[in-house]
Protein backbone atom coordinates (compact mmCIF):
# COMPACT_ATOMS: atom_id res chain seq x y z
CA UNK A 1 0.00 0.00 0.00
CA UNK A 2 0.66 3.76 -0.73
CA UNK A 3 -0.10 6.90 0.74
CA UNK A 4 -1.83 8.63 -2.64
CA UNK A 5 -1.51 12.29 -1.48
CA UNK A 6 2.42 10.90 -1.88
CA UNK A 7 1.96 10.54 -6.11
CA UNK A 8 2.73 13.44 -8.40
CA UNK A 9 0.84 13.20 -11.53
CA UNK A 10 3.60 11.95 -13.24
CA UNK A 11 3.99 9.02 -11.03
CA UNK A 12 0.12 8.66 -11.22
CA UNK A 13 0.93 8.54 -14.95
CA UNK A 14 3.19 5.67 -14.33
CA UNK A 15 1.26 3.42 -12.10
CA UNK A 16 -1.96 3.64 -14.57
CA UNK A 17 0.54 2.58 -17.29
CA UNK A 18 1.86 -0.39 -14.96
CA UNK A 19 -1.76 -1.42 -14.58
CA UNK A 20 -2.43 -0.78 -18.45
CA UNK A 21 -4.82 2.31 -17.93
CA UNK A 22 -5.24 5.11 -19.86
CA UNK A 23 -2.55 7.60 -18.33
CA UNK A 24 -4.58 10.66 -18.97
CA UNK A 25 -6.33 9.96 -16.16
CA UNK A 26 -3.72 10.72 -13.66
CA UNK A 27 -4.56 14.34 -13.82
CA UNK A 28 -8.22 13.50 -12.76
CA UNK A 29 -6.81 11.37 -10.14
CA UNK A 30 -4.63 13.84 -8.62
CA UNK A 31 -7.28 16.75 -9.09
CA UNK A 32 -9.97 14.89 -6.58
CA UNK A 33 -7.56 14.39 -4.44
CA UNK A 34 -5.32 17.53 -4.13
CA UNK A 35 -7.67 19.79 -6.22
CA UNK A 36 -11.25 18.62 -5.04
CA UNK A 37 -9.87 16.76 -1.47
CA UNK A 38 -12.29 13.91 -2.24
CA UNK A 39 -10.58 11.22 0.16
CA UNK A 40 -12.59 8.42 -1.33
CA UNK A 41 -11.84 6.53 -4.60
CA UNK A 42 -15.91 5.51 -4.92
CA UNK A 43 -16.98 8.92 -5.23
CA UNK A 44 -14.52 9.40 -8.21
CA UNK A 45 -17.35 9.36 -11.16
CA UNK A 46 -14.85 9.87 -14.27
CA UNK A 47 -12.79 6.86 -13.55
CA UNK A 48 -14.04 3.06 -14.42
CA UNK A 49 -15.42 1.06 -11.69
CA UNK A 50 -12.71 -1.47 -12.74
CA UNK A 51 -9.63 1.11 -11.66
CA UNK A 52 -11.55 2.45 -8.89
CA UNK A 53 -11.56 -1.03 -7.10
CA UNK A 54 -7.64 -1.28 -8.02
CA UNK A 55 -6.65 2.00 -6.47
CA UNK A 56 -8.90 0.81 -3.18
CA UNK A 57 -6.47 -2.24 -3.25
CA UNK A 58 -3.41 -0.26 -3.70
CA UNK A 59 -4.06 2.75 -2.24
CA UNK A 60 -3.76 4.39 1.14
CA UNK A 61 -6.46 7.40 0.95
CA UNK A 62 -7.72 10.26 3.94
CA UNK A 63 -6.80 12.89 5.39
CA UNK A 64 -4.99 13.16 8.77
CA UNK A 65 -7.21 13.29 12.26
CA UNK A 66 -7.30 16.03 14.35
CA UNK A 67 -5.73 14.91 17.68
CA UNK A 68 -6.41 18.28 19.86
CA UNK A 69 -6.68 21.65 18.61
CA UNK A 70 -5.79 25.12 21.16
CA UNK A 71 -6.97 28.32 20.30
CA UNK A 72 -5.13 31.18 21.59
CA UNK A 73 -6.39 34.83 22.63
CA UNK A 74 -4.88 36.44 19.58
CA UNK A 75 -6.75 33.42 17.37
CA UNK A 76 -3.57 31.65 16.08
CA UNK A 77 -4.41 28.14 16.11
CA UNK A 78 -2.46 24.92 16.60
CA UNK A 79 -3.55 21.51 15.35
CA UNK A 80 -2.26 18.25 16.40
CA UNK A 81 -2.65 16.10 13.52
CA UNK A 82 -2.17 11.99 13.91
CA UNK A 83 -0.60 10.95 10.61
CA UNK A 84 0.24 7.51 9.17
CA UNK A 85 -1.59 4.18 8.92
CA UNK A 86 -0.88 0.58 10.10
CA UNK A 87 -1.14 -0.01 6.36
CA UNK A 88 1.44 1.87 5.43
CA UNK A 89 4.83 0.47 5.07
CA UNK A 90 7.22 3.32 7.19
CA UNK A 91 4.68 5.16 8.00
CA UNK A 92 4.22 4.36 11.72
CA UNK A 93 0.65 6.65 13.16
CA UNK A 94 2.58 9.91 14.11
CA UNK A 95 1.32 13.25 15.63
CA UNK A 96 3.08 16.76 14.25
CA UNK A 97 1.85 20.24 14.79
CA UNK A 98 0.82 22.82 12.36
CA UNK A 99 0.43 26.06 13.77
CA UNK A 100 -2.32 28.80 11.96
CA UNK A 101 -1.81 32.39 12.19
CA UNK A 102 -4.09 35.06 10.92
CA UNK A 103 -2.47 37.93 8.74
CA UNK A 104 -3.83 40.93 7.06
CA UNK A 105 -2.96 39.46 3.91
CA UNK A 106 -4.54 35.93 4.74
CA UNK A 107 -4.27 32.92 6.58
CA UNK A 108 -0.72 31.39 7.19
CA UNK A 109 -0.05 27.37 7.61
CA UNK A 110 3.50 25.83 9.59
CA UNK A 111 3.94 22.66 9.21
CA UNK A 112 6.18 20.19 9.91
CA UNK A 113 8.48 17.95 7.58
CA UNK A 114 9.22 15.73 10.33
CA UNK A 115 8.20 13.77 12.93
CA UNK A 116 11.18 14.84 15.48
CA UNK A 117 14.10 16.16 14.80
CA UNK A 118 17.66 15.33 14.67
CA UNK A 119 19.43 18.65 14.98
CA UNK A 120 19.80 18.77 18.37
CA UNK A 121 19.10 22.60 18.90
CA UNK A 122 19.74 23.48 22.48
CA UNK A 123 15.97 26.21 22.79
CA UNK A 124 14.02 23.78 20.46
CA UNK A 125 11.60 21.23 21.88
CA UNK A 126 11.18 19.47 18.21
CA UNK A 127 14.37 17.72 19.12
CA UNK A 128 14.35 16.73 22.47
CA UNK A 129 13.60 12.99 21.93
CA UNK A 130 15.27 13.12 18.58
CA UNK A 131 14.22 11.76 15.07
CA UNK A 132 10.73 9.68 14.91
CA UNK A 133 10.32 9.36 11.15
CA UNK A 134 10.89 11.75 7.67
CA UNK A 135 7.57 12.51 6.42
CA UNK A 136 6.37 12.10 3.03
CA UNK A 137 5.45 14.94 0.81
CA UNK A 138 1.80 13.92 0.67
CA UNK A 139 1.84 14.41 4.41
CA UNK A 140 3.02 17.63 4.26
CA UNK A 141 0.77 18.59 1.77
CA UNK A 142 -2.10 16.86 4.13
CA UNK A 143 -1.06 18.84 6.89
CA UNK A 144 -2.41 21.75 4.47
CA UNK A 145 -5.71 20.42 3.94
CA UNK A 146 -6.44 18.84 7.10
CA UNK A 147 -6.50 22.09 8.54
CA UNK A 148 -8.02 24.11 5.82
CA UNK A 149 -11.17 21.57 6.60
CA UNK A 150 -10.71 21.36 10.22
CA UNK A 151 -10.61 25.57 10.65
CA UNK A 152 -12.98 25.92 7.03
CA UNK A 153 -10.60 28.71 6.03
CA UNK A 154 -8.48 28.84 2.55
CA UNK A 155 -4.53 29.22 3.57
CA UNK A 156 -2.49 31.56 1.72
CA UNK A 157 0.92 31.24 2.41
CA UNK A 158 2.63 28.00 3.69
CA UNK A 159 6.05 28.23 6.17
CA UNK A 160 7.72 24.85 6.64
CA UNK A 161 8.72 25.74 10.42
CA UNK A 162 7.16 23.30 12.37
CA UNK A 163 8.72 20.22 14.11
CA UNK A 164 11.78 19.03 11.45
CA UNK A 165 14.90 19.85 9.68
CA UNK A 166 13.77 20.35 6.21
CA UNK A 167 16.91 20.01 4.42
CA UNK A 168 17.19 16.51 6.03
CA UNK A 169 14.36 15.15 3.95
CA UNK A 170 15.28 16.93 1.09
CA UNK A 171 13.44 14.68 -1.26
CA UNK A 172 10.16 14.62 0.27
CA UNK A 173 10.97 18.28 1.01
CA UNK A 174 10.74 18.84 -3.31
CA UNK A 175 7.77 16.42 -3.60
CA UNK A 176 5.79 18.57 -1.32
CA UNK A 177 7.02 21.68 -2.96
CA UNK A 178 6.21 19.85 -6.41
CA UNK A 179 2.17 18.63 -5.32
CA UNK A 180 1.15 22.18 -3.55
CA UNK A 181 2.49 24.54 -6.41
CA UNK A 182 0.68 21.95 -9.05
CA UNK A 183 -2.34 23.95 -10.72
CA UNK A 184 -4.25 20.52 -10.72
CA UNK A 185 -3.97 21.04 -7.23
CA UNK A 186 -3.43 23.61 -4.39
CA UNK A 187 -2.01 25.61 -6.59
CA UNK A 188 0.12 28.00 -4.51
CA UNK A 189 2.47 30.45 -5.57
CA UNK A 190 6.46 29.54 -4.81
CA UNK A 191 6.39 33.10 -3.66
CA UNK A 192 4.21 32.54 -0.78
CA UNK A 193 6.18 29.50 0.45
CA UNK A 194 8.79 29.88 2.86
CA UNK A 195 11.32 27.03 4.05
CA UNK A 196 13.90 27.52 7.31
CA UNK A 197 16.81 25.69 7.96
CA UNK A 198 19.35 25.11 10.63
CA UNK A 199 22.05 26.05 7.91
CA UNK A 200 23.10 23.20 5.71
CA UNK A 201 25.60 24.43 3.24
CA UNK A 202 24.71 21.91 0.84
CA UNK A 203 21.48 21.48 0.56
CA UNK A 204 21.11 25.70 0.87
CA UNK A 205 23.65 25.40 -2.63
CA UNK A 206 21.37 22.90 -4.10
CA UNK A 207 18.11 24.45 -3.02
CA UNK A 208 19.72 27.45 -5.06
CA UNK A 209 20.71 25.50 -7.99
CA UNK A 210 16.64 24.00 -8.23
CA UNK A 211 15.83 28.31 -9.04
CA UNK A 212 12.21 27.98 -7.14
CA UNK A 213 11.33 30.95 -5.76
CA UNK A 214 10.60 29.77 -2.26
CA UNK A 215 11.44 32.16 0.45
CA UNK A 216 14.88 30.53 2.23
CA UNK A 217 14.59 31.16 5.61
CA UNK A 218 18.25 30.16 8.14
CA UNK A 219 18.24 29.90 11.94
CA UNK A 220 21.40 31.79 12.70
CA UNK A 221 20.89 32.87 16.49
CA UNK A 222 24.55 33.78 17.14
CA UNK A 223 26.95 36.14 15.53
CA UNK A 224 29.52 34.36 16.04
CA UNK A 225 31.11 30.22 16.23
CA UNK A 226 31.41 30.31 20.21
CA UNK A 227 27.83 31.61 20.69
CA UNK A 228 26.13 29.29 17.83
CA UNK A 229 27.74 26.32 19.89
CA UNK A 230 26.41 26.71 22.77
CA UNK A 231 22.89 26.51 21.50
CA UNK A 232 22.94 24.77 18.34
CA UNK A 233 24.24 21.27 17.46
CA UNK A 234 24.91 21.73 14.01
CA UNK A 235 27.26 24.77 14.33
CA UNK A 236 29.76 22.38 16.03
CA UNK A 237 29.96 20.28 11.76
CA UNK A 238 29.75 24.01 10.06
CA UNK A 239 31.28 27.63 10.93
CA UNK A 240 29.96 30.32 9.90
CA UNK A 241 32.26 31.31 7.39
CA UNK A 242 31.44 28.27 5.68
CA UNK A 243 27.56 28.70 5.84
CA UNK A 244 27.94 32.21 4.77
CA UNK A 245 29.83 31.24 1.68
CA UNK A 246 26.55 29.23 0.64
CA UNK A 247 24.80 32.18 2.03
CA UNK A 248 26.22 34.50 -0.74
CA UNK A 249 26.21 31.75 -3.18
CA UNK A 250 22.10 31.21 -2.90
CA UNK A 251 21.80 35.06 -3.25
CA UNK A 252 24.12 35.50 -5.92
CA UNK A 253 22.72 32.34 -7.85
CA UNK A 254 18.96 33.54 -7.10
CA UNK A 255 19.06 37.58 -6.65
CA UNK A 256 16.47 36.31 -3.95
CA UNK A 257 17.02 38.11 -0.07
CA UNK A 258 17.62 35.68 2.77
CA UNK A 259 15.55 35.94 5.99
CA UNK A 260 17.60 35.33 8.79
CA UNK A 261 15.90 33.99 12.57
CA UNK A 262 17.45 35.02 15.35
CA UNK A 263 16.24 34.42 18.11
CA UNK A 264 16.99 36.46 21.54
CA UNK A 265 18.14 34.44 25.09
CA UNK A 266 18.64 36.00 28.08
CA UNK A 267 22.40 37.39 28.81
CA UNK A 268 23.66 34.94 25.95
CA UNK A 269 23.19 36.20 22.36
CA UNK A 270 21.52 39.34 23.16
CA UNK A 271 23.76 42.08 24.17
CA UNK A 272 24.72 45.38 22.18
CA UNK A 273 28.15 44.18 21.18
CA UNK A 274 26.38 40.89 19.99
CA UNK A 275 24.45 42.84 17.61
CA UNK A 276 27.22 44.96 16.48
CA UNK A 277 28.98 41.50 15.66
CA UNK A 278 25.81 40.48 13.89
CA UNK A 279 25.45 43.67 11.66
CA UNK A 280 29.07 43.48 10.51
CA UNK A 281 28.87 39.49 9.65
CA UNK A 282 26.00 40.11 7.41
CA UNK A 283 27.28 43.53 5.63
CA UNK A 284 26.00 44.07 2.07
CA UNK A 285 24.29 40.95 1.83
CA UNK A 286 20.77 41.12 0.69
CA UNK A 287 19.05 39.88 3.55
CA UNK A 288 16.78 40.58 6.29
CA UNK A 289 16.80 39.94 9.90
CA UNK A 290 13.81 38.33 12.18
CA UNK A 291 14.35 38.87 15.96
CA UNK A 292 12.22 36.69 17.98
CA UNK A 293 12.81 36.32 21.88
CA UNK A 294 12.66 32.76 22.77
CA UNK A 295 9.67 30.87 23.96
CA UNK A 296 10.96 29.19 27.32
CA UNK A 297 10.83 24.96 27.19
CA UNK A 298 11.40 23.77 30.52
CA UNK A 299 13.71 20.82 29.82
CA UNK A 300 15.97 24.07 28.19
CA UNK A 301 16.37 26.19 30.57
CA UNK A 302 16.80 29.52 28.82
CA UNK A 303 14.84 32.44 28.87
CA UNK A 304 13.32 35.52 27.48
CA UNK A 305 15.44 38.93 27.67
CA UNK A 306 13.39 42.10 29.24
CA UNK A 307 11.91 44.34 26.97
CA UNK A 308 14.57 46.57 27.07
CA UNK A 309 17.45 44.55 25.85
CA UNK A 310 15.01 43.59 22.91
CA UNK A 311 14.80 46.79 22.13
CA UNK A 312 18.66 47.27 22.48
CA UNK A 313 19.12 44.85 20.12
CA UNK A 314 16.81 45.57 17.26
CA UNK A 315 17.95 49.56 17.70
CA UNK A 316 21.30 48.47 17.38
CA UNK A 317 20.72 46.95 14.35
CA UNK A 318 18.56 49.35 12.64
CA UNK A 319 20.87 51.81 13.58
CA UNK A 320 23.75 49.42 11.07
CA UNK A 321 21.00 49.62 8.70
CA UNK A 322 20.31 46.00 8.91
CA UNK A 323 16.94 45.29 7.45
CA UNK A 324 15.35 44.09 10.45
CA UNK A 325 11.79 43.02 11.96
CA UNK A 326 11.01 42.11 15.63
CA UNK A 327 8.53 38.89 15.01
CA UNK A 328 5.07 38.90 15.85
CA UNK A 329 4.46 36.38 18.75
CA UNK A 330 1.47 34.28 18.48
CA UNK A 331 0.05 32.00 19.92
CA UNK A 332 2.39 31.99 23.21
CA UNK A 333 0.09 30.91 25.80
CA UNK A 334 -0.70 27.66 23.33
CA UNK A 335 2.66 26.01 23.09
CA UNK A 336 2.95 27.35 19.53
CA UNK A 337 6.98 27.34 19.52
CA UNK A 338 8.26 24.47 17.98
CA UNK A 339 7.77 21.03 18.86
CA UNK A 340 5.79 22.53 22.20
CA UNK A 341 2.57 20.41 21.96
CA UNK A 342 3.74 17.72 20.49
CA UNK A 343 6.59 17.40 23.47
CA UNK A 344 3.75 18.41 26.08
CA UNK A 345 1.41 15.12 24.85
CA UNK A 346 4.09 12.53 24.21
CA UNK A 347 4.98 13.39 28.23
CA UNK A 348 0.87 13.11 28.97
CA UNK A 349 1.36 9.65 27.19
CA UNK A 350 4.21 8.16 29.17
CA UNK A 351 2.92 9.83 32.41
CA UNK A 352 -0.54 8.30 31.97
N1 LIG B 1 14.79 23.07 11.40
C1 LIG B 1 14.38 24.29 10.79
C2 LIG B 1 12.87 24.54 10.87
C3 LIG B 1 12.16 24.22 12.14
S1 LIG B 1 12.49 25.27 13.52
C4 LIG B 1 15.15 25.45 11.36
O1 LIG B 1 16.00 25.23 12.23
O2 LIG B 1 14.98 26.58 10.90
C5 LIG B 1 11.64 26.75 13.10
C6 LIG B 1 12.12 27.96 13.86
O3 LIG B 1 11.65 27.92 15.21
C7 LIG B 1 13.64 28.07 13.91
O4 LIG B 1 14.08 29.36 13.65
C8 LIG B 1 13.90 27.64 15.33
O5 LIG B 1 15.16 28.05 15.73
C9 LIG B 1 12.71 28.28 16.07
N2 LIG B 1 12.52 27.79 17.43
C10 LIG B 1 12.76 26.57 17.94
N3 LIG B 1 12.54 26.52 19.25
C11 LIG B 1 12.12 27.75 19.61
C12 LIG B 1 11.75 28.35 20.86
N4 LIG B 1 11.76 27.66 22.00
N5 LIG B 1 11.38 29.65 20.85
C13 LIG B 1 11.36 30.36 19.68
N6 LIG B 1 11.71 29.85 18.49
C14 LIG B 1 12.10 28.56 18.45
Amino acid sequence: MRYALDLTIEEWKHYLSEKQEKTFLAASIFRWIHGRRVMDFNAMSDLPLKLREKLKEDFYLALPAVAAEQVSPDGTRKYLLSLGNASLPDRSVTDVECVLMKYRFGYSLCISSQAGCRMGCRFCASTLNGLERNLTGGEMAAQIYAVEQAAQVTVSHVVVMGCGEPFDNWDELMRYLSVIHSEEGKNLSYRNITVSTCGLPEKIRSFADTDLPVTLAISLHAPNDLIRRKIMRIAGAVDMDTLMDACRYYISRTNRRITFEYLLIDHLNDSKKEAEELAERLKGLLCHVNVIPVNPVEECGFSRPSEARIADFVNTLENRHVPVTRRREMGGSIDAACGQLRHKQSQQRTER
